[in-house]
């Protein structure tokens, strides 16, 4: 008998978070204030939890889970498998071995659990009573709902209205774990009241949600604010799924030459990418990756400098991979994908040449076309920001059979596509019943 799911037990869960700062080959330039205007980093104490910022700021190469957060991983379903996707191997006729990591596994539905739960836990110990976020395509504000639920820590999420109109069983979902949602822009910040009163139906942009987020967290002492991707911590806390899937390599007596994820602030892609890069800047094993994206917001391929965070400029400046931070992009049904910025940590590596992209047309016909292909063959059905990944990975495997390579693909499923089935059938044209199915 093949064993195709390669799990772990949660006794062999890892117990510290790898951080990659003191291995990169060049400092990570440190996050800045703009010329003018009030510092922005003297705000960031009032804005984060102490654990958040020494986490963001901090140079260990390991940093330990506490062990609370542990337990409430294990209740989140972690260690997830890590699985051999032998049927479409078959299906694609390829030498190439490809595995992916089961982040849908998660209960609210993506990789974000991943660094919520770690950020609730770190806002109750520190005696706060509510969160702040905002969220775009909605799974880092159900994610955030979740943990704040399970720590028992109120939560406040802005919602960029151009997801929020349609998601209708997103906004129940977090309804249900006692989150407050608010539709972005809204009329409970400045911010928020100067876009509605230049267009009451503004559409919002995640940009425009952060600031109002931060805004809600600035004015109450009592609360935190939080952020689902992009930044050292979120990524610190997401390594953990690239640390499993190291271990679970091992018991697979094999290794990944090609590491694939799609990418919109970076928090995936890193979670599983960055211990294997760490590898590879410290052993010089040759390892590739790949960030898959949408031509709707390629922001690998935008310019390296320093920029905002968020539309109305309240954040630090970062250094990272942008398009502007005020740059419009077009919707898409993979909406997590859709971010000006790279995360500073991906940009660096993107810097020193150790990260590669694949950008897929913005129809995104081509990219769903193949999470079918997934489905029919795995069984999954993946969210819209993974079909991503699971193009690219397909992608790879077909070169790998072109060229007839024997090379070993991992690539991230962050999350489940239950919630997104108006998007996939919008796209593949999916019937109301069988008579009526497009062909
Ligand atoms: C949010 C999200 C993404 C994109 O965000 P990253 O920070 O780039 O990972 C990808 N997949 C899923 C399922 C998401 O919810």
């Amino acid at each position: 008998m093949t064993q195709d799911h390669i799990v772990l037990s949660p006794y062999e869960m890892p117990d510290r978070w790898y951080n990659i700062l003191p291995d990169l080959p060049r400092p990570l330039p440190p996050p800045m204030d703009p010329k003018s205007g009030p510092s922005r980093m003297e705000m960031l104490p009032q804005v984060f939890s102490g654990k958040v910022l020494e986490h963001e700021m901090c140079t260990d190469r390991y940093v330990k889970i506490p062990k609370e957060v542990r337990e409430l991983y294990i209740q989140a379903g972690r260690p997830r498998p890590l699985i051999r996707a032998r049927r479409l191997e078959k299906k694609l006729n390829t030498p190439a071995k490809m595995y992916y990591k089961a982040e849908f596994y998660s209960p609210t539905g993506s990789h974000k659990v991943n660094t919520a739960i770690p950020q609730a836990y770190f806002a109750k110990q520190q005696g706060l009573e509510r969160m702040t976020t905002e969220t775009g395509a909605g799974q880092w504000g159900t994610a955030l709902a979740y943990a704040c639920s399970l720590v028992g820590i109120d939560i406040t999420v802005y919602w960029v209205r151009a997801a929020s109109s349609w998601k209708l069983g997103r906004r129940n979902f977090m309804q249900m774990y006692g989150a407050e949602v608010y539709d972005s822009p809204s009329d409970r910040t400045e911010i928020g009241q100067r876009l509605l009163q230049e267009d009451p139906n503004h559409e919002g942009s995640l940009g425009i949600a952060i600031s109002e987020a931060l805004e809600d967290a600035v004015s109450d002492e009592k609360a935190v604010y939080s952020l689902g991707s992009v930044l050292n911590h979120v990524l610190l806390h997401q390594t953990i799924i690239g640390l499993e899937t190291k271990k679970q390599f091992e018991i697979a007596e094999d290794h990944p030459d090609i590491v694939i994820s799609c990418l919109g602030g970076g928090s995936n892609f890193g979670g599983l990418a960055i211990p294997f890069a760490g590898d590879m800047i410290n052993n010089g094993n040759d390892t590739k990756f790949i960030a898959a994206q949408s031509e709707a917001a390629p922001n690998l391929n935008g310019t390296y400098e320093y920029d905002f965070g968020d539309y109305a400029e309240q954040t630090p400046l970062l250094k990272m991979y942008t398009l502007g931070h005020q740059c419009v992009m077009p919707s898409i049904k993979a909406d997590g994908l859709r971010y000006h910025g790279a995360a500073p940590i991906i940009s660096a590596l993107r810097n020193e040449g150790l990260v590669d992209t694949i950008i897929y047309p913005r129809d995104e016909e081509y990219v769903f076309k193949r999470a079918e292909m997934f489905v029919q063959r795995e069984g999954f059905l993946p969210a819209p920001e993974s079909a991503y990944s699971i193009a690219a990975a397909i992608d790879e495997a077909r070169g790998c059979r072109d060229r007839n390579e024997e090379k070993t693909i991992v690539f991230n499923v962050s999350g489940h596509g239950f919630m997104d089935m108006d998007g996939y059938r919008d796209i593949l044209g999916l019937g109301q019943s069988n008579s009526s199915a497009s062909t």
